[in-house]
């Protein structure tokens, strides 16, 4: 049973050839799904606002985090400002993002390390990027993509469920390091940035994380979890089938 099971394993796993094959597929259908896509939250190309926002966007979504954010940077438009404001005041702005006394002290901290290194401008290498504290590789390639053009994967929860569906990995891989590593040899690098917007609005339309609508999927014809569940469907009806035949015969 062990063996068969490996071999099933092995007969869904694809190749790297396979793999940048579907994901070009993957890019392509996207595209054409979502042209327009960009990040949802609105930072208005600002990097610093862009830190700050993916910051709040922590446990909240992020139309609630663009509507806080509207009043935030109206009180304190600039890194400087934001460094030197009071911390009751961040957190009563912020109160509606949840977790809003860490938030609060965060992003203030940030502020004031980004005016205190950098002299408020930010940085755009990501190793910098990853000087500050709580950014990980998520945030930084959003800013570097976003905001400078500079290719990188965002490997987010959405990215990392739909990808792993597709078969670019095991699904239950959930390592965002390793994922971004895979990924940024299988999507075009000109094409990162735009591919991780569209996938978290093709995994609220389909590829929801519960119930995915496979049946009206654009990429189910290249998808390894709809691959999976055939290949088990159909065993199991042979197996049904067998049971009944050797049954028929005693
Ligand atoms: S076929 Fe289903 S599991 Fe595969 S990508 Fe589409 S919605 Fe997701």
């Amino acid at each position: 049973m062990a063996e068969k099971n490996k071999t099933k394993k092995r007969a869904l796993q694809l190749t790297k050839a396979e793999k940048i094959r579907i994901g070009q597929i993957a890019t392509d259908v996207l595209r054409d799904l979502y042209p327009d896509a960009v990040c949802s939250l609105d930072s208005s190309g600002d990097p610093w606002r862009l830190l700050i926002m993916a910051r709040l966007s922590a446990q909240c979504t992020d139309a609630r985090v663009n509507e806080v954010s509207r009043e935030l940077f109206s009180r304190f438009p600039t890194p400087e400002a934001l460094a030197a404001g009071e911390l009751d005041e961040i957190e009563r702005i912020i109160k509606p993002c949840g977790l809003y006394r860490v938030k609060a002290k965060n992003i203030r901290d940030e502020s004031a390390m980004l005016v205190e290194r950098f002299g408020g401008v930010m940085p755009n290498t990501m190793e910098e990027l990853l000087s500050f504290p709580g950014v990980g590789r998520k945030i930084a390639n959003l800013i570097l993509g976003d905001v400078y053009g500079i290719p990188g994967i965002v490997a987010d929860t959405h990215c990392i469920r739909i990808c792993g569906r597709l078969g670019f990995y095991e699904e239950t891989l959930r390592d965002p390091v390793r994922v971004e590593r895979i990924l940024s040899e299988i999507i075009k690098p000109e094409e990162q940035s735009a591919f991780c917007h569209r996938i978290v609005l093709f995994g609220r339309d389909f590829c929801r994380a519960r119930s995915p609508r496979c049946d009206e999927c654009p990429l189910s014809f290249v998808c390894a979890h709809i691959k999976a569940a055939k290949t088990a469907e159909a065993s199991k009806a042979a197996e049904a089938e067998n049971k009944r035949n050797m049954s028929q015969k005693a």
